[in-house]
C-alpha cells in the first residue's frame, strides 16, 4: 500500500488508553482528515488520573486530575477540529482487555458507525531498548480491535447493544499505529504544528518540556523512506476495500 495519499473517511473513530495518547501518535493524520471533513469521534478509555508522580499527592487528588486531563484532551481535539469526545472512565493504570470494554467500544461503534478506527498496536510490548510499552495502552488496542472485528459487524454478538436498537456495523479499514511492520505511511506534512499544538495541550503532563523537536524527529524519521517531509506510519487493515463497494 506504501504511502497513502488518496485515502480520506468520511467518519473516524480515534480509540486510545489516556488523554495525550492520541495526540503523541496519530494526531497529525486525524487533523489531516478533519480538514478534509472526516467527521471524527476520539474516544479515551480512562481519564487518564494516574497520571502524577508529585509527592505531595495520594488517592484524593485522582478525580481532579481526571478532570483536568479530560479538559485538555477537549481543548486538544478542538484544536484538531474533533467533533466529539468521549471518556469511558476506565480506571488509569489497571486496565484490562475485559469483554466489558470490547462491548463499551462495540456500542459507541455501532452508534457512531465509523468507516475506519485508529488504534494502537496491541502487540507492542517492548519499543527500542527504552520504552516499554504501557500496558493500557495495549488493553485498550486488542478491545477496540476485536469490538472493530467481529463485535461490531456480527449481530448475535452482544444482543444486549442489539436491543438497545444498535445495528451491526461493518468498519472497512483500521489503522494501527507504533506497529514494527508498518505499511502505510500517511503524509502529515501540512499538519504536523496542528499536532504539536494539539499536544501542548496536555499542559499537565508536559511541564515545561516542549516537544516540537521529538514530534518533528518523529515525523521525519517515518517519512524520509518515503521521500516524504513528515509521516505518520500505520500498518492498515482492510476488511472491506472501495472495490468491494462496487
Ligand atoms: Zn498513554
Amino acid at each position: 500500500m506504501a504511502v497513502e495519499k488518496q485515502f480520506l473517511p468520511r467518519r473516524a473513530m480515534s480509540i486510545h488508553a489516556h488523554p495525550d495518547d492520541q495526540e503523541f501518535t496519530v494526531a497529525g493524520t486525524l487533523a489531516r482528515w478533519t480538514a478534509s471533513g472526516c467527521e471524527t469521534i476520539s474516544v479515551i478509555v480512562t481519564s487518564g488520573e494516574a497520571g502524577s508522580n508529585d509527592p505531595t499527592h495520594g488517592a484524593g487528588f485522582k478525580p481532579e486530575l481526571a478532570r483536568v486531563r479530560e479538559q485538555e484532551q477537549r481543548s486538544a481535539n478542538a484544536i484538531l477540529g474533533i467533533q466529539e469526545t468521549v471518556f469511558l472512565g476506565y480506571p488509569d493504570g489497571e486496565l484490562e482487555p475485559s469483554l466489558a470494554l470490547r462491548r463499551d467500544l462495540t456500542r459507541l461503534i455501532r452508534r457512531y458507525r465509523p468507516e475506519v478506527v485508529v488504534i494502537g498496536d496491541p502487540q507492542g510490548v517492548f519499543y527500542g531498548n527504552g520504552y516499554i510499552n504501557h500496558p493500557d495502552h495495549r488493553a485498550a488496542a486488542q478491545a477496540a480491535l476485536y469490538a472493530v472485528f467481529p463485535s461490531s459487524e456480527t449481530r448475535l454478538i452482544f444482543t444486549d447493544l442489539l436491543a438497545e436498537g444498535l445495528a451491526p456495523h461493518k468498519v472497512k479499514r483500521v489503522y494501527v499505529h507504533g506497529s514494527e511492520k508498518p505499511d502505510t505511511w500517511v503524509d502529515v506534512s501540512q499538519t504536523l504544528e496542528i499536532k504539536i499544538t494539539a499536544l501542548r495541550e496536555h499542559v499537565s503532563q508536559l511541564g515545561d518540556w516542549d516537544p516540537a523537536e521529538m514530534i518533528r524527529e518523529w515525523a521525519c524519521e517515518e517519512g524520509k523512506q518515503h521521500d516524504i517531509r513528515y509521516a505518520e506510519a500505520y500498518k492498515v487493515m482492510v476488511m472491506e476495500s472501495e472495490e468491494d463497494r462496487g
